[in-house]
């Protein structure tokens, strides 16, 4: 007698399919729900999450945790059954916009559609569209204006879009003098000019020399991945599939969103053979691999090296104390960035001491600040932001050092609005850079972050 083939898989199979996990592998160890930043807004917690699905439980389709879910890799780190949890948000996510199930958080989805048509119309971001578009689209018409209102005063934000193009035919580049190909993103370009400023400053004081990629198009961030996993791997292979007929062997991202997006691409390229082909058919270029994705922390730390940083240092930023917050993507999940202590990670710390600074010991250096979901879940952001400013506060530290746009915008911008007085300064990594350097105060472009550095920064202004 023959079995029988099931004629539709269930919720447990098209997860190990999508994601590559076998969630029957899940012993309900509670990890992942204890370290989830938004457990107690969830109305399933990630483990019962992966519970429902070995029953294979639709109503988990139905369910604000999918939503909710900030993708910070908190559970998907920890996991002692390495299970991409993170991932099996995604992939439910994906399944219930398939089934046409209406989602539990619907701006959250609308978010996501406004994000991935301006990708699709202009290739990149346009945030004064999206921020509008959402309000108008929510019916919030002044949700998060004063923000805006902060941003555009200090020329944050571009009020009119661009339009860019992946370049037909790509040009090498001559390799010679150790050139590293730069993805910027779409924040450095708009919302942190101070960030893109100064990355360039030290970059030319350090010797490094950054190529931007011709018509480089945005990576397709959360919202891709939340939406459709080919999608979210194409977007950032352009870049990948550009860098390498450039004739370059490392791209390096400021943008911690933009470095995983690019990161877990090459990875997914490199173990996925559909997938690979797939990209191929919509690039019209087998991507080889030669590739290396670096965080441009890890390019100024383990490629430039921090003597050579120190070595550049003319106004030593002595006992200045630096909360160093890394954010959830510089180094998880470890699995994709090979980081040594994605948990308590120490390399934005050697750099502070390189300058002179004295980096504080804390404890919310890698928790999440709730990224995409200040615009549309903004109660939740402005509880997790709290926390980390309080604690960075609470231990001393006089400015926090950032490295990602999106982290940057949440920790100094939105201030006001969680109402944290006195304000503390948050500066990007690189700011601190340029002012150790001697470049001052106009090349670190300290006129642009929201909450002035300036007071907390005096003894090292010239
Ligand atoms: S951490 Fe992993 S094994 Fe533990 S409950 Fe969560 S998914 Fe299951
Ligand atoms: S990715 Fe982060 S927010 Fe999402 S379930 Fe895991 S720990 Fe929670
Ligand atoms: S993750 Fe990077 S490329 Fe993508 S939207 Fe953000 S800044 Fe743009």
């Amino acid at each position: 007698m023959t079995l029988a083939q099931p004629t539709t898989q269930t919720l447990a199979q098209k997860i190990e399919h999508e994601v590559g996990s076998n969630v029957f592998l899940c012993y309900q160890c509670v990890k992942c729900s204890s370290g989830c930043p938004l457990a107690k807004h969830m109305d399933l917690l990630p483990n019962q999450v992966m519970r429902a699905v070995q029953l294979d439980d639709e109503s988990v389709l139905e369910s604000k945790t999918i939503w909710l879910c900030a993708a910070c890799q908190t559970c998907t780190t920890r996991c002692p059954q390495e299970l991409d949890i993170a991932g099996v948000m995604d992939a439910l996510r994906i399944e219930a916009k398939k089934q046409g199930l209406p989602p539990a958080l619907p701006d959250v989805d609308k978010f996501n559609t406004l994000f991935l048509g301006d990708i699709g119309l202009l290739g990149r971001l346009y945030e004064v569209g999206l921020m509008g578009g959402l309000n108008l689209w929510t019916g919030q018409l002044f949700k998060n204006m004063d923000m805006g209102l902060e941003m555009m005063k200090r020329r944050k934000l571009k009020l009119l879009p661009s339009l860019t193009r992946p370049p037909k035919q790509v040009e090498p580049v001559d390799p010679t003098g150790g050139k590293v190909a730069y993805y910027p993103g779409c924040s450095l370009h708009s919302s942190a000019p101070e960030y893109g400023r100064t990355v360039q400053a030290v970059a030319g004081v350090l010797d490094l020399d950054l190529v931007e990629p011709p018509g480089w198009t945005c990576c397709g961030s959360t919202p891709a991945h939340s939406t459709d996993q080919t999608l979210a791997t194409v977007l950032p292979m352009r870049t990948l599939t550009t860098v390498e007929q450039m004739g370059l062997d490392t791209v390096t991202a400021p943008c911690s969103s933009c470095f995983a997006r690019l990161k877990t691409a090459a990875h997914t390229v490199a173990h996925n053979e559909t997938m690979a082909r797939a990209v191929e058919d919509q690039l019209g270029y087998a991507y080889q691999g030669t590739v290396t994705v670096q965080h441009l922390l890890d390019t100024l730390v383990d490629r430039v090296g921090l003597a050579k940083i120190e070595s550049k240092v003319r106004q030593p930023l002595k006992g200045l104390k630096v909360a160093c917050y890394y954010g959830c993507l510089v180094t998880r999940p470890s699995k994709i960035t090979a980081a040594e202590h994605p948990e308590y990670p120490l390399k934005m710390d050697q750099l502070m001491q390189a300058l002179g600074a004295e980096p504080v010991d804390w404890s919310y250096k890698t928790d999440c600040c709730g990224g995409a979901l200040g615009l549309t879940q903004t109660p939740l952001a402005l509880e997790l932001t709290r926390k980390i400013l309080q604690n960075a506060r609470d231990c001393g530290a006089e400015v926090i050092a950032a490295v990602c746009p999106l982290c940057h915008v949440n920790l100094d911008a939105r201030q006001r609005q969680i109402g944290f007085e006195p304000p503390l300064p948050v500066l990007y990594g690189t700011q601190l850079m340029a002012l150790a350097f001697g470049l001052g105060q106009k090349q670190a472009a300290l006129n642009k972050n929201l909450v002035d550095p300036k007071p907390a920064l005096s003894d090292y202004i010239r």
